[in-house]
């Protein structure tokens, strides 16, 4: 039996826009519709919350708080970094993401604040961390997940292969 509500265990295609602040920061309409998996973790958890019971067709606009989205900033979550940690070949810039490991070896996202030839500062708050996200989500189909899908919990398509 082919299920019509968005519910946990689903694979759900979705238009959407992303709007914070007045502005539109993403949106389907280039990508085409987004595929996730519902109930692990794909989608800022107030946004998902929202959508389980939406049916096929259904539209919704969803104000996601910061605590349900992308976190509080954190005016603690920064770290000075020396220089010379950094490979000496390697192009700094404002804004860069990087993928650091802590003292744990856990792997954490970073983003270079500023830098200098000494010392590169490093933001480990998300870019919309303290941001109220504006979402128009649209559900235009939804589907079983593979196994394999379900087993590392997040859909497979022909260009992400993990
Ligand atoms: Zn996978």
């Amino acid at each position: 039996m082919s299920k019509n509500a968005v519910e946990n265990g689903l694979v759900v295609s979705m238009e959407y826009t992303l709007t914070v602040d007045g502005e539109v920061l993403d949106s389907s309409t280039d990508a085409g519709p987004l595929q996730f998996l519902v109930g692990f973790d794909n989608i800022v958890p107030g946004l998902e919350r929202e959508m389980v019971g939406m049916e096929i067709g259904e539209s919704k606009d969803v104000l996601v708080l910061p605590e349900d989205g992308y976190g509080e900033f954190d005016a603690d979550a920064f770290m000075e970094v020396p220089r010379s940690e950094f490979p000496a070949d390697m192009e700094l810039e404002v804004g860069l993401e990087l993928n650091v490991s802590d003292e744990d070896g856990q792997r954490q996202l970073a983003f270079v604040e500023s830098f200098n030839d000494e010392s590169v500062r490093l933001d480990f708050n998300h870019p919309l961390a303290g941001a109220e996200l504006q979402f128009s989500v649209k559900v235009v189909a939804l589907r079983e997940p593979t196994p394999e899908e379900l087993d590392h919990g997040h859909v497979h398509d022909d260009d992400h292969h993990h």
